[in-house]
C-alpha cells in the first residue's frame, strides 16, 4: 500500500487517511458528486482503485492530483486556486469542499436542521492565531454553538438568537487554545450522506470531535453560555 503524502506525520493523520478513503468508497453511490471531491478520492492512499471507479462515472473539474494540508483542519485537499475566507484559515480546497457540501445539502435537504452545526464545526475547526478580533469572535461564538447543540440539545431555531445575545453582551473575545489536534474528522465527513438523518448524524460526529479538541476551554464556554442565558 502506497503511503499518502501526509501519512506517518502523526497518528491521527494516518487514521484520518483511512477514514478519508472510506468516504471515497461511499461517494460512488451518490450522484451527482461535486467534482472537487473526486480529487479528494484520487488523493487517498488507494488512489489507483478509486481512480478506476471514478473515471467511469465522473469527469473531475480539478485536474491536479496534488494535495495540500489545510492549515486549520489538517486534512489533505486538492491543491486548487480559489477563494478562502478572510479570517478563517483554510486551504482553498477545504473551503471549496465546505461550499460544495452546503450546496448539496440545500439542494437535497433544503435548510437542514444540521446546517448550523456544520457551520459551527467548520469554523471552530479553523481557528486563527487570535490577533484578529473577528477570528477570536468566530471561534468563541461557534464553540458556544457546539456547546448548546451537542450538550444542551438546544433547538436549532433558538441558536441564532443566542448568538445575537452573546455578541450584544461582549465587546471582545479571549484568545482560546485548542487542546489537541484538529480531530479525526473534517468537512469530508459530510460528503455523501444518503438522507437528512444521516447528514445530521455525521454532523454530530464531526461536531463532537471538534468540540472535544477544545476540551481545555469547555468550562470557559459553559460559563459564558450560562452568563448569557441568565442575563435578562
Ligand atoms: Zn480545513
Amino acid at each position: 500500500m502506497a503511503a499518502s503524502p501526509l501519512s506517518g506525520a502523526a497518528g491521527w493523520e494516518s487514521r484520518r487517511e483511512a477514514r478519508w478513503h472510506r468516504h471515497g468508497e461511499r461517494l460512488g453511490a451518490v450522484l451527482p458528486l461535486p467534482s472537487v471531491l473526486i480529487a479528494g478520492v484520487l488523493a487517498c492512499h488507494r488512489s489507483a482503485e478509486c481512480l478506476a471507479r471514478g473515471q467511469t462515472l465522473y469527469r473531475p473539474r480539478v485536474s491536479s492530483r496534488a494535495t495540500v494540508a489545510c492549515p486549520g483542519c489538517g486534512g489533505p485537499f486538492p491543491n486548487i486556486v480559489g477563494p478562502i475566507h478572510s479570517y478563517v484559515p483554510s486551504s482553498p480546497g477545504c473551503w471549496n469542499t465546505l461550499g460544495e457540501v452546503q450546496a448539496d445539502e440545500i439542494r437535497r435537504f433544503g435548510y437542514d436542521p444540521a446546517h448550523g452545526l456544520v457551520v459551527d464545526a467548520y469554523m471552530a475547526q479553523h481557528p486563527g492565531d487570535g490577533t484578529d478580533r473577528r477570528d477570536r469572535q468566530s471561534v468563541f461564538v461557534h464553540l458556544i454553538g457546539l456547546c448548546v447543540r451537542l450538550e444542551q440539545h438546544t433547538s436549532y431555531h433558538l441558536v441564532p438568537d443566542l448568538f445575537q445575545r452573546v455578541l450584544q453582551q461582549r465587546s471582545d473575545f479571549p484568545v482560546l487554545s485548542r487542546s489537541h489536534g484538529p480531530g479525526l474528522l473534517t468537512v469530508v465527513h459530510m460528503v455523501g450522506a444518503s438522507d437528512s438523518p444521516e447528514y445530521e448524524r455525521r454532523a454530530r460526529e464531526w461536531g463532537n470531535a471538534v468540540w472535544e479538541s477544545w476540551s481545555g476551554e469547555h468550562e470557559r464556554i459553559r460559563r459564558a453560555l450560562h452568563a448569557t442565558t441568565q442575563t435578562p
